[in-house]
């Protein structure tokens, strides 16, 4: 292996990230990355991926070859996503944080023989695996052998990585991406966004969504630092905004769900000057948040099947929806008619996206692939494809292109793409349920269920539901119907599906609130899960329907009104009403009650600057 005095052999990271190490030679000693485990220069991440790649051509990984990355959040996890690359294989992200049973389907599609793991992931979810490769924090393989095997030319077209999403048929399919779409999208937003080696860059998305290529891969592109926030901090705003102030991250990308828990966690810091939004719709009150002290927002949009992002779009102050921006280079956005004709401007059409983005298609899937990705006439290349996204959009009169939802049953939930049609096939492979519907409400999951006989006992099939789906595909309301509604030609008339009144789960018979402190977390409560009938002391926050996401914005709310730091485990420890009270008063060190805390915080909010500047002034006058 090499040491500190030999500088480790070039180019072997293949393809289009290759060019990551252009800053190798200009800054060695500068830091390319820190996560909770420390930091690492350039020549030390250098090193790091050209030893883990040679332990990984010993395993015989090659071009094409596909290894699972079922790691923590550290700088390990980007050591390891490069030697992959470097050794010339292809990464799959398999999400610690999904069920084992997911991952053993994705494993098994990918053909994966190989999967780096970490000492803080559960190896119950690698069960099976053929050969397990365990790293340290900073990526170093603890067991394996060394092999020398030789370089790789670089190849644009080999295969970078493998990213599962949701399917419709019941079962996720694998999008492949080839290096060659990895390299477009970093030159593009290298030349888009103002970023340079002065910069730092909070990554806060799971391997697992594609958005983590650009975060991961677009500092070390331009020379600038990688902040990998721990998996603590990814879910809990306060914690995050801590990261980010201590670090002097500068940018940050973000769904714009992400964005609001930062929002309510204490305001996104200044020096986050530029800010991107995507993975769903950007809601003009949202812009208008992010724009608020002057930052740089951009809207990006794409699919996992054209490589993170197709579209960009600074976001400017005004009136009207936020567009969609332009193509990015190498990029074209048509949009076509039900026939493949383009529209009219102005006229509704599916966005069809061509270019250097597009991905070879769902891996191991060529009916699925041919549906999707079609042949191109307007690239004028040979074999050129484009791919049919199932968005909606229009070309507005002054010349914006202005997204309008989907075409299909795919939704997004707090950014996270979810087929309904897999989630319902899910739901009919129970013996219980005769059919099923599952739709979004107020921005929730509900499930519409015809049972077979007996009545579906909904606690026991949602815990069956968490075997094989992520926690953000599980429904958090259901109902029941003797029949699902049909429209005249026999198909699911999903308009007609009744909109559920929440009622309360009766696993624990109803006591009122009895503190102060109480009642206002039944409030919080109710507001997160959207419950409309009063929710008990003894009630559990995850029996209700509550889900990570909604952990997350019940915590940082929490946080706001008593001004205690909550880590977000408390609640998973107390998920009653009761028990997370009683466990916030131990945590409270302060003189005063929490309800004395949140009644002040509350009265200070209603005083103007005058009236506050009079209270430091003269502390009495307040009292
Ligand atoms: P994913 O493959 O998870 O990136 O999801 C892609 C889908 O998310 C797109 O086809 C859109 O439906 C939606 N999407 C992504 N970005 C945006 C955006 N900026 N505005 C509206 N929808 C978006």
């Amino acid at each position: 292996m090499s040491d500190d005095t030999t500088p480790p052999p070039r180019g072997a990271v293949n393809g289009g990230a290759g060019t990551i190490w252009r800053w190798l030679d200009q800054a060695p000693d500068a830091v390319a990355v820190t996560g909770p485990d420390g930091q690492v220069t350039y020549r030390e991440l250098h090193r790091r991926v050209e030893d883990l790649a040679a332990v990984l051509r010993g395993h015989g990984v090659g071009p094409g070859v596909p290894v699972g990355l079922c790691v923590e959040r550290t700088t390990g996890m980007l050591v390891a996503m490069l030697a992959v690359w470097a050794a010339g294989g292809a990464y799959v992200p398999l999400d610690p944080a999904f069920p084992a049973e997911r991952l053993r389907m994705m494993r098994q599609d990918a053909g994966i023989g190989l999967v780096l793991t970490q000492a803080g992931v559960d190896p119950a979810l690698l069960d099976g695996v053929p050969a397990v490769l365990t790293l340290s924090p900073g990526g170093r393989p603890l067991n394996g052998a060394f092999t020398s095997a030789p370089l790789l030319a670089a190849d644009m077209e080999r295969l970078a990585y493998l990213m599962f999403t949701s399917g419709s048929t019941g079962r996720p399919k694998g999008v492949a991406v080839p290096h060659r779409a990895v390299a477009n999208l970093l030159e593009a937003f290298a030349e888009l966004l103002p970023i340079g080696p002065e910069d730092r860059w909070l990554a806060v998305t799971t391997l697992s969504f594609d958005i983590s290529v650009l975060e991961l891969l677009l500092p070390l592109f331009t020379g600038g630092r990688v902040v990998i926030a721990a998996t603590g901090e990814v879910s809990d705003g306060w914690a995050l905004r801590e990261r980010a102030l201590a670090e002097g991250v500068t940018i940050m990308q973000a769904t714009p769900a992400g964005w609001r828990i930062l929002l309510e966690s204490g305001g996104i810091p200044a020096a986050i000057r530029t800010r991107l939004c995507g993975g769903e719709a950007l809601p003009r009150d949202l812009a208008d948040a992010l724009l608020a002290d002057g930052a740089d927002v951009w809207n990006v949009y794409g699919p996992t099947e054209t490589t993170v992002w197709s579209t960009a779009g600074r976001v400017r102050p005004g009136p009207e929806a936020v567009d969609l921006g332009s193509p990015i280079r190498r990029t074209a956005v048509h949009l076509l008619d039900e026939n493949g004709t383009p529209v009219a401007d102005g006229e509704i059409g599916e966005v069809h996206i061509g270019g250097a983005g597009v991905a070879r298609g769902y891996h191991g899937l060529p009916g699925q692939t041919a549906a999707r990705f079609l042949p191109d006439p307007y690239a004028g290349t040979p074999g050129a494809r484009m791919y049919a996204t199932g968005d909606l959009a229009r070309v507005t009169p002054a010349g914006r292109l202005e997204y309008l939802g989907r075409a299909d049953q795919q939704v997004k939930i707090h950014g996270f793409r979810i087929e309904l049609g897999e989630i319902e096939a899910t739901l009919r492979a129970a013996a219980e349920v005769k059919d099923a519907a599952v739709a979004v409400r107020d921005g929730r999951l509900v499930a519409y269920l015809v049972p077979r006989a007996q009545a579906v006992d909904w606690a026991a099939l949602r815990e069956r539901l968490r075997a094989s789906l992520p926690d953000y595909m599980i429904p958090v309301r259901h109902t029941t119907l003797t029949s699902l509604p049909l429209t005249p030609n026999g198909k699911l008339d999903r308009g007609a599906l009744p909109s559920p009144s929440w009622t309360r789960p009766g696993t624990a018979a109803f006591r009122a609130p009895v503190t102060t402190v109480e009642s206002d977390l039944a409030e919080i409560w109710a507001e997160v899960l959207g419950a409309t009938e009063p929710i008990g002391a003894d009630d559990d926050f995850f029996e209700l329907g509550g889900h990570s996401l909604a952990a997350m914005q019940l915590i940082a709310r929490v946080q706001a009104k008593y001004g205690l730091e909550v880590p977000i485990l408390v609640l998973f420890e107390h998920p009653t009403i009761a028990g997370f009270a009683a466990r916030l008063d131990d945590m409270d060190d302060a003189d005063l009650s929490l309800a004395d805390v949140a009644a002040l915080r509350d009265q200070l909010d209603g005083l103007s600057a005058e009236e506050l500047q009079g209270l430091f002034d003269d502390p009495a006058a307040g009292s």
